[in-house]
């Protein structure tokens, strides 16, 4: 299984050999078909093992077939993780993926290959010129940065899940358009005592969506979860 054989979007291609991947991790290779297949994954791996890639990809290819998120409206996929650094993890690793537009992404690799700046200058520029925005939504950061953030509308969202349920309830984003939701480390989630919140976003989604669990263990507690939220999902493990 090459990152060829997976018809990715030529700017996660580019994407893809700008990070130096050359082949598919295991998880990976797994996972990546099931999720760009539309299908929900039920995925046992631990960090270290390319997992993040493994949902971050399919996520942007199918943000990528979205219709556009404009002001007000609120995202198209949905990570949850549990903790901020994890979310900021996740987030760099979005890369500059958000360059749908290919003339962007031209323009952004040119000034990165004959300027000095580095790979997160490089995003941060791509991302001001670029309406395909990811935000970051955890605790102990500024609160009303965020929502002026989530309101100006944003494709991708990736937060904790107290943070979210906070933004959620005061109406600074909503759940109506999410169609990709990924719950990253969810055995961790669950120790930390998230998964009241968890329930109360899986319960709210619109009917069409797809979701991609990631444990590193697989507790009852997890298979209860799956069992309940997840549709006839493929399983990996790694
Ligand atoms: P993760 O398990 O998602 O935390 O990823 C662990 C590390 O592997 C990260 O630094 C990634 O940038 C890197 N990585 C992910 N996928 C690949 C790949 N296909 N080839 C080489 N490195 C990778």
């Amino acid at each position: 299984e090459s990152f060829t054989d997976m018809c990715l979007h030529p700017s996660i291609m580019k994407d893809i050999e700008f990070h130096e991947y050359t082949r598919p991790t295991s998880i990976q290779a797994q996972a990546m078909p099931v999720a760009l297949s539309g299908r929900d994954l039920l995925g046992c791996a631990e960090t270290g093992s390319g997992k993040t890639a493994a949902f971050t990809i399919p996520m942007i290819q199918h943000c990528v077939a979205q219709t556009p998120v404009g002001r007000g409206d609120g995202p198209l996929a949905l990570v949850l993780a549990p903790t901020r650094e994890l979310a900021q993890q996740i987030e760099k690793e979005v890369g500059i993926s958000y360059c749908v537009h290919e003339r962007t992404y031209e323009i952004v690799l040119e000034i990165a290959v004959y300027s000095a700046v580095n790979y997160f200058q490089v995003k941060a520029l791509s991302r001001s010129l670029d309406s395909f925005k990811t935000a970051i939504v955890v605790g102990g950061t500024n609160i009303a940065e965020q929502r002026s953030e989530l309101r100006g509308g944003v494709s991708i969202v990736v937060a904790t899940p107290g943070r979210f349920l906070d933004h959620l309830q005061q109406g600074n984003t909503s759940l109506s358009r999410v169609s990709f939701v990924v719950l990253d480390e969810a055995d961790r989630m669950l120790d930390m005592g998230f998964e009241p919140q968890i329930r109360e976003v899986m319960q709210n989604l619109p009917d069409k969506h797809q979701t991609l669990l990631f444990s590193a263990t697989m507790p009852v507690e997890i298979e209860a979860l799956a069992q309940e939220y997840l549709t006839d999902p493929v399983q990996v493990k790694v």
